[in-house]
């Protein structure tokens, strides 16, 4: 589904963040992105997302070269992702509702089938009750579960997560580390960016400078 070729990154003025990567990713996978701060596992998801792009190399998505896309074509592929992120980016001013229901927004989905699939997302996440709150008001652990509903809102095939748990203590890492396999049971690919592979059970991709020196496929 997602597949790397011999990828490399350079940031205008910057050193390489990623140096002939090479990997491939199945539909359904769970894997797990490790490595030190800065080793270039941002970098990597968001070449993945289509955020940024290589400077050489190549970066397949279902077969197609998305490095390369003319930018009118990004918002499309970008759909396939739900991105998660370690900050969560939820908007303050907006209930957990409305954060959730932003992306259908977006896709022009409002009224009854807005509201009925906003709810199933806070349901999975365990936030039903909490869909009058403003961010603010919720935890740490439900800020995040609340960005992860946003992201699933409109059933992406890929979930992609940067260091989701960085900024929570680890009884709730463990319930966003369960959602995510949760996710993945019922057939979503799911990405997960960790400098912490404690909680990690699975595929591992591990970055060292930017080289990724574990997890290549035979
Ligand atoms: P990680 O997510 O593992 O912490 P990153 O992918 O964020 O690593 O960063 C890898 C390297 O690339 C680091 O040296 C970082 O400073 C650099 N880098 C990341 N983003 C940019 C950018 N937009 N411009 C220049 N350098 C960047
Ligand atoms: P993370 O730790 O998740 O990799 P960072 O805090 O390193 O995130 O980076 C935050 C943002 O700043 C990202 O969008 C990244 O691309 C950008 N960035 C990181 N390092 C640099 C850098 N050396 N120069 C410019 N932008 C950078």
């Amino acid at each position: 589904m997602i597949k790397f070729d011999k990828v490399t990154k350079r940031y205008p003025g910057g050193h390489e963040a990623l140096r002939s990567v090479t990997f491939e990713i199945a539909k359904g996978e769970l894997v797990y992105i490790t490595g030190h701060s800065g080793a270039g596992k941002s970098t990597l998801l968001k070449l993945i997302a289509a955020i940024e792009r290589p400077t050489t190399g190549t970066v397949l998505l279902n077969n197609q070269n998305i490095g390369t896309l003319r930018r009118a074509a990004l918002p499309y592929i970008r759909r396939n992702f739900g991105m998660i992120f370690q900050d969560h980016k939820l908007l303050y001013d907006r209930s957990a509702f409305d954060n959730v229901a932003l992306p259908l927004a977006i896709d022009g989905v409002a009224g009854r089938e807005a509201g009925k699939r906003v709810r199933a997302a806070l349901d999975k996440v365990g936030l039903l009750n909490r869909e009058k709150a403003m961010p603010i008001a919720l935890s740490g652990g439900e800020q995040q579960r609340l960005a992860i509903a946003r992201a699933i809102v409109s059933r992406p095939a890929v979930l992609v997560a940067d260091e989701p748990t960085g900024n929570l203590d680890s009884n709730y890492a463990h319930d966003i580390m369960a959602l995510f396999r949760s996710f993945n049971e019922v057939g979503v690919t799911v990405l997960v960016a960790t400098h912490d592979a404690g909680n990690a059970e699975g595929r591992l991709l591990h970055l060292d400078h930017g080289a990724l020196t574990e997890g290549v496929p035979a």
